[in-house]
């Protein structure tokens, strides 16, 4: 079995010396000499390239990746991915937060499972604010009720993969990724494995408000028209709303209470305001439609076929 392991990194130049360090120990233990480890210059400002370089040129297990400028964790991490040919292939954060030590017991779950997909569930989070906790906390349950995929709660993107499901995670042309929940829609075999997050080890959080927000954002409009559905809904509300008051504005101008030209007025404006709201209903299905379509996902993964071997050719996706 030859092991990845794929680091993206973003102005990490304290961390990096330590991670090198345990991962090599802990990439030793399961994988002897056969292992990789690709780490990802995300556009960093500090020594973090010229770092990973030197490390580059002195271990031959090392992959150095350099981006032309910071494309953000998601994007930098698909980079590792592209690049890496093991069979399976951790994903790791730079500032160890998530311990390398836990490759040997995930990879032994991976195989006693037969799994695809061994997944890091955080059961505590060191070091980091009451407000990263809640807000993640809130995230991930906010997030599970909008979406029609199950995405794990509390999982981050430290995770097992088997090559089967990175080449169908790898298969999902879409430019706003929310790694977590592309793994979680692909399917195959995936188990969570619980662990105790560790603090950072040496800088701050990657991760200022702005970013998380727009992760946030990704995450939902990636997993769940709900948003599109809240508008389609309101507008049919209102519209059904808006028979009401007619019936009503019917019956004052009937029951003589209306001054002249209110019953015209008010109609016209009710009844556009109607007929608006319906058009912008349908507009948003077809604009749920397209932006699915857009996506350009696989229709379908076959996980297995029996009697496969009976057929001559042409199978697959
Ligand atoms: N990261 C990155 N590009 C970015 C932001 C973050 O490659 O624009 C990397 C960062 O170096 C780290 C990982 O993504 O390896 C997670 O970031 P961080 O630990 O700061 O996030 P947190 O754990 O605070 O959520
Ligand atoms: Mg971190």
């Amino acid at each position: 079995m030859k092991l990845s392991i794929v680091v993206p990194c973003f102005n990490e130049e304290d961390c990096l010396p330590v991670l090198h360090e345990r991962l090599t120990a802990a990439a030793r233990g399961v994988a002897a000499d056969d292992y990789e480890i690709v780490l990802v210059n995300d556009g960093s400002r500090d020594k973090t390239w010229p770092i990973m370089r030197a490390l580059a040129d002195r271990d031959p297990h090392l992959v150095a990746v350099n981006l032309s400028r910071n494309h953000g964790h998601q994007l930098a991490l698909t980079a590792g991915l592209d690049l890496c040919i093991g069979d399976t292939v951790l994903i790791i954060d730079a500032d160890l937060q998530d311990p390398p030590e836990l490759l040997g017991p995930m990879l032994e779950a991976m195989q006693r499972e037969e799994a695809d997909v061994v997944y890091g569930v955080r059961q505590s989070r060191k070091g980091e604010t009451a407000f990263k906790r809640a807000t993640a906390h809130g995230f991930y349950r906010l997030l599970s009720r909008a979406t029609d995929v199950d995405i794990p709660l509390d999982a981050g993107d430290f995770r097992l993969m088997s090559r089967r499901a990175l080449d169908v995670l790898l298969a999902m042309p879409e430019q706003a990724r929310f790694i977590r929940g592309m793994v979680a829609w692909i399917g195959f075999r995936q188990v969570p494995f619980l662990y105790d997050r560790d603090e950072r080890l040496a800088g701050e959080t990657k991760y200022p408000l702005s970013k998380m927000l727009r992760f946030a954002l990704d995450a939902l409009t990636g997993f769940s028209s709900a948003p599109l559905k809240l508008a389609s809904h309101a507008g049919l509300a209102l519209s059904i709303g808006s028979l009401l008051i007619v019936l009503y504005i019917l019956y004052a101008w009937i029951a003589g209470h209306s001054i002249p030209g209110w019953t015209s007025l008010m109609l016209v404006v009710v009844v556009l305001g109607a007929v608006q709201m319906f058009v912008l209903a349908l507009m948003g299905e077809y604009i749920g439609r397209l932006y699915n379509e857009a996506k350009g996902r696989p229709l379908y993964i076959v996980q297995e076929i029996a009697g496969a071997e009976r057929r001559s050719s042409g199978l697959g996706q």
